[in-house]
């Protein structure tokens, strides 16, 4: 059965979720043998690098589109069954980049992946559009701010207009007392609703830890929606990794009451937990 390979996660404002969606969405399905690459096409404004405890000296998704490089020597292992193409973060070597080399280097991915995620850059700027029309469809983030939905219009439009299709939309920093209706917000869009992340300070923390929320705190509420969020995108079985800190959460099987998918599975025990260290020690996979 064939299924959609390549993801462009998008918004219209920046600094709402997109790679932190990006990244977890990613290990969430590699720890469940996907095979996945994580792409910064954000080349302006590139920060997957420091996400993931890379920094590439040497060769990035910039070398690629200047047409210096191939994706393949820009293509970093993170973890068993994930990579990561970063972008540079030197300004003159973006200067130098052409996007249009963007589409064969993400066919290059498609051939070699599972799933494919592109972090795309907030705003509406050639290099955002161009990844909106390359996927195979685009994830919408966007917090529960009016600012933040109204801007997600905008993508959808340019998602419209560049041949592309919306998958639906992830709402991320939820709060329970929210005032504003999830279900309203996706109906006013017109989109379907993928899922909701908490607002989790384990997201930041992750962050500084430079390890992905889904293993630096797996069983923590937004690391629990990311996996449940995988599954709705994807429907792959995302394990529930093995609690192994004594708290009480075992057996909780929240992660697999998911509206719209398979949701009776038994929450299978994650297949390895040394994804973490792996990332602090990325090294080049040539
Ligand atoms: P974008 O890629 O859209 O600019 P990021 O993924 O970098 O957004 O997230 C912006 C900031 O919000 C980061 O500091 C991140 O740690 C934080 N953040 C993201 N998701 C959550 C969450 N669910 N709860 C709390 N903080 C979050
Ligand atoms: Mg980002």
């Amino acid at each position: 059965m064939s299924h959609e390979t390549v993801y462009a996660i998008a918004s219209g404002k920046g600094g709402v979720g997109k790679t932190t969606t990006t990244v977890n969405l990613g290990t969430a399905l590699a720890e469940a043998g996907e095979r996945v690459a994580i792409v910064d096409t954000d080349l302006g404004m590139a920060n997957l690098a420091g996400f993931v405890s890379l920094t590439p000296d040497s060769t990035t998704l910039h070398d690629v589109l200047a047409g210096d490089a191939s994706i393949d020597d820009a293509t970093y292992r993170l973890a068993d069954n994930i990579v990561a193409v970063p972008s540079g973060t030197n300004l003159d070597e973006y200067a130098e980049t052409s996007p249009e080399g963007l589409r064969d280097a993400v066919e290059a991915l498609r051939s070699q992946f599972d799933y494919v995620f592109l972090d795309v850059g907030a705003g509406i700027s050639h290099e955002t559009v161009l990844p909106l029309g390359l996927a195979d469809a685009v994830i919408l983030v966007s917090t529960p701010e009016p600012a933040a939905v109204h801007d997600t219009k905008k993508t959808i439009e340019l998602t419209d207009r560049s041949g592309g299709s919306v998958a639906g939309l992830v709402l991320t920093r939820t709060h329970p007392d929210g005032d504003i209706s999830h279900d309203d917000i996706a109906d006013r869009l017109e989109v379907p609703l993928l899922g909701t992340i908490p607002e989790d300070p384990a997201a930041r923390d992750s962050v500084y830890a430079g390890t992905p929320l889904v293993v630096f705190e797996p069983e923590g509420p937004a690391a629990i929606a990311y996996r449940r969020l995988a599954t709705t995108v994807t429907g792959v079985e995302v394990p529930v990794p093995a609690d192994d800190d004594g708290d009480d959460e075992t057996d909780n099987e929240s992660t697999t009451t998911v509206a719209g998918s398979a949701s009776d599975d038994d929450g299978r025990e994650a297949a390895h937990d040394d994804v973490s260290s792996a990332i602090t020690e990325a090294e080049s996979d040539p």
